[in-house]
């Protein structure tokens, strides 16, 4: 029986295909598919994976047992026993050969998967003694993982093109899944994402759009609800997600899907197309990108820059690791020469709140606190002066390789602008005292707390131009968790005190002949490109799957009738209503 799941659509499109359910601390494991020929070699590295728990597990026993009776722990001893015979269990052996075999899947990722399908069957014994065995199974996996990841390295394989089965496409379906996580993705196989949690801007759904897969999230209980290999319909315009669809509905999302790409054709039709509106304004329109390999996406799209370039990626996930000079140099290069000439803004690093340097990262006791209001963004930058300096004289290097626009992030306060500004100078001058060549960048500022927005004279005596972010603008002035899907339906972008704040930031860049942009999500929204226009903005930045979508709209627009009407969705009570006129 088809049941379904709604969630909060994130990421346009249907996709079609069986689910693979993966733990949240166990996204990090590779997913890749085999060669029909290199299936034995695989079961033969999950054989000698098992045998070496094995033998380090009999070693423990072993120097147990030296130690005497008396100081033999007989709880640990059971325990290993436990180990011992998890390991051997033929469910266990067994299962893993079917994904494998079957499907052709690598031997971690076929691994994880039997976990999961005996994880959940722990789930619902009766028994508690039993139940908590669970955490036991865990364990012995995630030693086979560890002793697989010091051994073997995976084939380097794109997946997409190692696939050569006519298998049908993978979804994932997670509870939840860090920005971090996401990104592993975009590499992977997968055609389609679902999370139980989440907001709509939360860092996990922009990646998801940045990925131009379909995705809901906020699905509540998808990941229990939708069992491994489960054929699922993933539906990113409604936020539906169809579980074990019945073969009408198969064949309708079927057509749903093609329709899609029909128009996905059609809109690539309008990359070389200048965006200029009826009234003969001509609109910037730029993307955003989390790794310097995005450029790729942001030319075919068509972008004639990067408006925002979010560098905290290349710092998450690394394990406290952060890269050093010379690698964010080199990344910030990459960026720049990938764009070929046109302009590249680099934010500087943007951790905390939903974005945090590691997984399950909140320090001890700290559980109480919300990272959204805490050391973010520029305030984390400040407080690690080194780190800052760093990552400045890695952004200002790389701009001897193209025209760079140097971006802060959440700033508030004169103090913070004060003291960014001498960082970036101390910069300059530690490469000018090293003779490191450094390029000319442009500084701006993120407009995204209402503390910002309300004082824009002092930021653009500082400042060559603004970009309004959005998602954090919202977040903050209507009190909201951008990640909560909890109270994602009082999250609204043309509420009317976020409108003021985004008209008068806008109006005042304008009467002062500064630059401003818009790089929150609302830039990439057909549906607010009207009022966008209306408001006087020209320049929107967007991950690149949005560009063609928002130049279509660009392109039907007269920017002289829409001013008259954005100025009556202002004095709206109810500004909502008027959207559709
Ligand atoms: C924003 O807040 O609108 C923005 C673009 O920054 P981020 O989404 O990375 O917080
Ligand atoms: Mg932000």
């Amino acid at each position: 029986m088809t049941i379904s799941v709604h969630g909060l659509a994130v990421s346009r499109g249907i996709a079609i295909g069986r689910a693979v359910i993966v733990a949240s601390s166990r996204v990090d494991v590779a997913h890749y598919f085999v060669q029909a020929d290199q299936i034995e070699s695989e079961i033969e590295r999950l054989r000698q994976a098992r045998n070496a728990v094995v033998e380090e597990i009999v070693k423990v026993q072993q120097s147990l047992h030296e130690l005497g009776p008396n100081d033999a722990h007989p709880e640990l001893t059971a325990l290993l026993d436990v180990h011992l015979m998890l390991l051997q269990d033929e469910q266990l052996t067994s299962g893993v050969k079917h994904w494998i075999v079957e499907r052709h899947y690598n031997a971690e990722w076929a691994l994880t998967t039997q976990l999961e399908v005996i994880a959940r069957q722990f789930d619902e014994m009766e028994d508690p003694y039993l139940r908590e065995r669970k955490a036991d199974l865990e364990q012995v996996v995630e030693r086979m993982l560890r002793f697989m990841r010091g051994v073997a390295l995976p084939v380097a394989a794109d997946a997409r093109h190692a696939h050569d089965s006519a298998e049908a496409p993978l979804v994932l379906i997670a509870h939840d899944l860090s920005p971090a996580d996401m990104l592993q993705f975009k590499q992977s196989v997968f055609a389609g994402f679902v999370t139980d949690v989440g907001g709509k801007t939360s860092h996990t759904a922009i990646v998801a759009r940045s990925m131009d897969i379909p995705a809901v999230v906020g699905a509540r209980s998808a990941s229990h609800l939708i069992k491994q290999d489960d054929w699922v319909i993933i539906d990113g315009d409604a936020g539906v997600v169809l579980v074990d669809p019945s073969p009408i509905l198969l064949a309708e999302y079927g057509f749903k899907q093609r329709q899609g790409e029909v128009e996905r054709e059609r809109l690539s039709r309008l990359k070389n197309t200048p965006a200029v509106t009826l009234d003969g304004q001509r609109i910037e329109l730029l993307a955003n990108i989390e790794q310097p390999e995005d450029a790729v996406a942001a030319l075919k799209a068509g972008a004639v820059g990067v408006g925002l370039f979010r560098s905290e990626f290349l710092f998450m996930g690394r394990g406290g690791n952060l890269p050093d000079e010379e690698e964010q140099y080199q990344a910030y290069r990459r960026a720049i020469e990938g764009m070929q000439g046109l302009p590249v803004t680099i934010r500087t690093v943007d951790v905390g709140a939903d974005k945090p340097l590691d997984r399950g990262a909140s320090r001890a006791g700290e559980d109480h606190l919300n990272p959204a209001l805490g050391l973010r963004a520029i305030r984390w930058s400040l407080a690690e002066p080194s780190m800052f300096l760093v990552q400045l004289r890695a952004i200002l290097r790389a701009a001897v390789h193209g025209p760079v626009n140097l971006l802060i992030p959440m700033l508030a306060h004169a103090s913070e602008i004060r003291q960014t500004l001498a960082l970036v100078n101390r910069a300059r001058e530690q490469l000018d005292s090293a003779e490191v060549p450094y390029g000319h960048v442009k500084l701006g500022a993120m407009i995204e707390v209402p503390a910002a927005a309300l004082t824009i004279p002092l930021f653009l005596r500082h400042f060559d131009f603004l970009s309004v972010g959005t998602n954090d603008l919202i977040q903050y002035t209507l009190a909201i968790d951008r990640a909560d899907e909890a109270v994602s339906h009082l999250y609204d972008p043309v509420h009317p005190a976020v409108l003021h704040l985004l008209a008068s930031t806008i109006a005042q860049c304008l009467e002062r002949g500064k630059g401003v942009s818009v790089c929150g999500e609302m830039a990439g929204d057909v549906t607010l490109t009207r009022l966008l226009l209306g408001l006087g903005l020209r320049s929107f930045s967007m991950h690149p799957s949005q560009i063609l979508a928002v130049k279509q709209q660009i392109l039907r627009c007269d920017t002289a009738r829409l001013q008259t009407w954005a100025q009556s969705v202002l004095a709206a009570e109810d500004p909502a209503a008027l959207m559709t006129d």
